[in-house]
């Protein structure tokens, strides 16, 4: 059977842009046809300046938030990085076939290191080499997909190059895995800022819409979304960003292309209207769930020791296997 896994850092509040470029899809999709492992990825959180109470929270926040999109226990794995020391074990490895240049070369690195410069805080190392970690949450489970939205291509391609690196070298050890995208909204953009993407550790809250949000204020946020100059509704990601998103996000929500949905539309106006509309409609159902497992607690207690308990299980075979071919 088809192995996925897939991860989310808790370093923010869950966005539209996790649910439709990662988070409905595993819900919908991957539970129901693979062998799948979703994992809160609090490691991962600690490479930038972080509150220590503040990633705790935030990892059971999405731990919850994930079982209100729809993951069920059941079916999948879920669980929290740090609860499985198998992903440190085997990074450290993967630090020790991959070379520096490879790793400053990634486009989130230079893009992280530039935001931490401009809020004035030291660059971890941790940053530097979180790909070797990124890699390692892939490879222990010896998964076979990744799926992800399109800012994690070049970290998937990544852990590939380690995979067969380590193989040539050491022997087979690792599956080589394979990204995957959803076929729209691989990359929901900022409502303010439409040329970056909508990313839950940015600090213009106007711009991205939160999962929790309420109806009110998901209605505000997207009235109020940059659009391009011109009045007219067409889908052109490269010159109209701003309305290209909405029409991303409407189609993400009702099905249909982006493209054959602007041809209903006379207005930004009607557009932003029926966007919002959807988004609210999406994200009901949703709420509703994250209330009632809120009011439950000792549930969610029971989901992160016994998907910690299932993940342990799936990875230290391969990591103690990666171990020993490595000379250890
Ligand atoms: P963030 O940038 O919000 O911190 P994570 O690194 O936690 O995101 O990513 C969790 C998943 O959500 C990944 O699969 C990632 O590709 C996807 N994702 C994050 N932001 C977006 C976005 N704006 N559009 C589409 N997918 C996204």
């Amino acid at each position: 059977m088809t192995r996925i896994f897939s991860g989310v850092k808790p370093t923010g509040h869950l966005t539209l842009g996790n649910y439709l470029g990662a988070v409905r899809q595993w819900a919908e999709v991957d539970q129901h046809r693979a062998d799948a492992l979703f994992c809160v990825v609090d490691l991962h959180a600690l490479t930038v300046e972080h509150d220590p109470g503040r990633v705790r929270r935030l990892s059971r926040h999405a731990v919850t938030l994930l079982l209100a999109a729809g993951l069920d226990p059941g079916r999948c794995t879920v669980f929290v990085q740090s609860h499985v020391d198998e992903h440190a074990r085997l990074s450290y490895l993967l630090e020790c076939v991959a070379t520096d240049g490879e790793m400053r070369r990634m486009i989130q690195y230079k893009e992280k290191v530039a935001r931490e410069r401009a809020r004035g805080s030291s660059v971890r190392l941790s940053l530097l080499t979180y790909p070797a970690l990124m890699a390692a949450d892939i490879l222990a489970y010896g998964a076979d997909e990744v799926p992800v939205g399109d800012d994690q291509r070049q970290h998937v391609e990544l852990t590939r190059d380690l995979a067969v690196r380590f193989n040539q070298r050491y022997g087979h050890t690792f599956v080589m895995p394979r990204a995957t995208y959803p076929v729209v909204a691989a990359r929901v953009m900022d409502l303010q800022e439409p040329t970056s993407k909508m990313g839950k550790s940015h600090d213009s809250v106007a711009g991205i819409v939160y999962l929790l949000d309420e109806p009110d204020v998901v209605r505000k946020k997207i009235m109020r979304a940059v659009t391009d100059s011109g009045q007219e509704v067409a889908y052109d990601p490269e010159s109209k960003p701003g309305v290209s998103n909405l029409l991303e996000i409407l189609a993400a929500c009702v099905g249909g292309e982006p493209g054959k949905l602007s041809g209903a539309y006379t207005s930004y106006g009607a557009l932003k209207k029926d966007t919002a509309d959807a988004v609210v409609e999406l994200l009901r159902p949703l709420q509703y769930r994250h209330r009632e497992l809120i009011a439950d607690p000792a549930c969610l207690e029971g989901v992160l020791r016994d998907g910690a308990e299932k993940a342990r299980g799936m990875a230290r075979p391969t990591v103690d296997a990666a171990y020993r071919a490595i000379g250890l």
